[in-house]
């Protein structure tokens, strides 16, 4: 291999690096916005309960209608969860009970 071509194909393989650290910076930037807002939104208290948890143990639920967030942007959550319930995980699980078939048969006070 002459140093021309060793030259070239390292150049290759350095724009190549860039360009997958760039996308994974980007990537991460974006994740880390939609974090936050999904945060915001969940941050309120349970619908059903009126008790606050942290955003990890709530949900956002849109009846009839299945959200999985992914890399979108903020104001893309927003607008898809401006009617969305907010409900704890204990409470969303209550509901889950209630309105699906289950394999526990028991009554909900
Ligand atoms: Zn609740």
């Amino acid at each position: 291999m002459g140093a021309r071509k060793a030259l070239k194909e390292s150049l290759t393989e350095r724009l190549r690096r860039y360009s997958r650290e760039y996308a994974k910076r980007t990537y991460r930037k974006r994740r880390e916005a939609a974090v936050q807002a999904l945060a915001e939104i969940k941050g309120v208290p349970c619908e059903d309960c009126g008790k606050s948890f942290p955003p990890c143990a709530m949900d956002a639920l849109l009846p009839g209608r299945k959200y999985r967030v992914t890399a979108q942007s903020p104001d893309a959550i927003r607008r898809d969860l401006a009617d969305a319930e907010i409900v704890c995980a204990n409470c969303g699980r209550e509901r889950a009970y209630r309105t699906k078939w289950s394999l526990y048969k028991h009554e909900i006070k």
